[in-house]
């Protein structure tokens, strides 16, 4: 039962969100045996999965952050990107897997992919927590989704609301 009151239905429960998160896994863990995976967590949001993820991973991997910020209102993404933090390292010949928390118009994404594209990975894919299908304006061309969402503003294991509510275990539809 949500403990606050802006906090609405429960979307993906913590027992379904560590089973999900378990076979992403076992998904990534296949696809790249043998490889070294650099994973590119997208600041703040992603930050819960990113952590229960790798936990999870039996490859080699690495990892690194990056933030962005998105100009356009609260709820609506413009697509017009600007990088608050950059990668530490260089990307050129890694096998790199972008971390998202959700994908929601896809714009965001969309500018990220041509930014790191550019700078020559050996591959570059993308495992996003959530998806809300019904708003994608571009294709996000998603290699690994946890799961997909109305379109509904949601809240918890990290995804946030003027940056609270991140620390909720399971995410949850924000009451308007
Ligand atoms: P897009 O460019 O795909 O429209 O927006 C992506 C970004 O918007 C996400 O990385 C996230 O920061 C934010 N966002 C989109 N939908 C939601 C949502 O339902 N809840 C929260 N907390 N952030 C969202």
């Amino acid at each position: 039962m949500p403990a606050q009151p802006e906090i609405g239905e429960i979307l993906v429960q913590s027992d379904d969100l560590r089973q999900r998160i378990r076979a992403l896994a076992t998904e990534i863990n296949r696809d790249y045996e043998g490889k070294s995976v650099l994973l590119v967590g997208v600041l703040k949001g992603a930050f819960f999965f990113l952590a229960d993820l790798m936990r999870q991973l039996e490859v080699e991997c690495e990892v690194d952050f990056m933030a962005v910020s998105s100009y356009g209102s609260s709820t609506e993404s413009s697509g017009v990107v600007r990088i608050l933090k950059d990668l530490d390292t260089p990307i050129q010949d890694r096998h790199v897997l972008v971390v998202e928390d959700i994908v929601d118009s896809g714009l965001t994404l969309s500018y990220l992919m041509k930014n790191l594209g550019a700078r020559q990975p050996a591959s570059l894919e993308v495992c996003s927590l959530l998806t809300k299908p019904s708003r994608f304006k571009v294709d996000p061309k998603l290699r690994y989704v946890g799961f997909e969402i109305p379109d509904q503003f949601v809240v918890g294991y990290g995804l946030d609301v003027d940056q609270r509510l991140r620390n909720l275990p399971y995410v949850a539809a924000l009451k308007q």
